[in-house]
């Protein structure tokens, strides 16, 4: 099996609710020596292109729509002529940051995307954005959790169309299913696994938010 994942960390902000913050993201970009998918679209087209190399490039998902996840998702679309996929129910965050063009494809829970011949399983698990995604590669033993599921806990849920008991919900009726060896990599940040996170799940929700 020739599938691998690659990585940029690209720099630059997130808004939301009137706040600006500096935020470093992760871009993944998994695929073989002939096409890939990139998934997140922050901050800079090159440094995605980077990346993807000379590679086609057969989908650009979007594990959910804050501005840091998508701003240069149709930039990086007429670079790549590849289409924009997102859950549709983060179309009332799309919108806060494009206007004039909406994604491509509606992404569903359990859908299957094909590349280099291995499968990327779509899981919703709302929460931190109502739309947000995470990608299951079974082939890779990982999780792509975008902003779900971090390095030491949930992602934040108190700004708008964020909800603590939902994304307490997605992650242990979801990822917490995965087979315990499943490397999660994450949105921001360093990578982590199922199984490190799996046993703090009761500390998280006795926080709170
Ligand atoms: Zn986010």
């Amino acid at each position: 099996m020739s599938l691998r994942v690659d990585h940029a960390v690209t720099s630059g902000t997130f808004s939301l609710d009137g706040q600006t913050f500096d935020v470093d993201n992760n871009v993944w970009v998994v695929g073989d020596d002939a096409e890939c998918v990139v998934i997140d679209a922050p901050h800079s087209v090159d440094d995605i292109l980077a990346v993807v190399g000379d590679r086609k490039v057969k989908a650009i998902i979007c594990t959910h729509a804050h501005d840091d996840h998508v701003r240069v998702a149709p930039a990086l679309r007429e670079a790549t002529v590849a289409p924009i996929l997102l859950h549709p129910d983060d179309r009332v965050l799309w919108e806060l940051t494009h206007t004039d063009y909406l994604w491509d494809v509606d992404l569903t829970d359990d859908q299957t995307i094909t590349v280099a011949g291995e499968e990327i399983r779509v899981l919703h698990t709302p929460g931190h954005a109502p739309g947000a995604v995470c990608l299951h590669v079974p082939a890779l033993g990982c999780v792509f959790t975008g902003d779900t599921l971090f390095q030491g806990g949930p992602g934040a849920t108190g700004r708008s169309y964020s909800s603590f008991d939902t994304i307490i919900d997605s992650i242990r009726s979801t990822l917490l299913t995965l087979p315990s060896d499943t490397t999660v990599r994450t949105g921001h940040g360093d990578s982590t696994s199922i199984g490190a996170e799996a046993p703090h799940l009761e500390e998280w929700i006795a926080k709170g938010s």
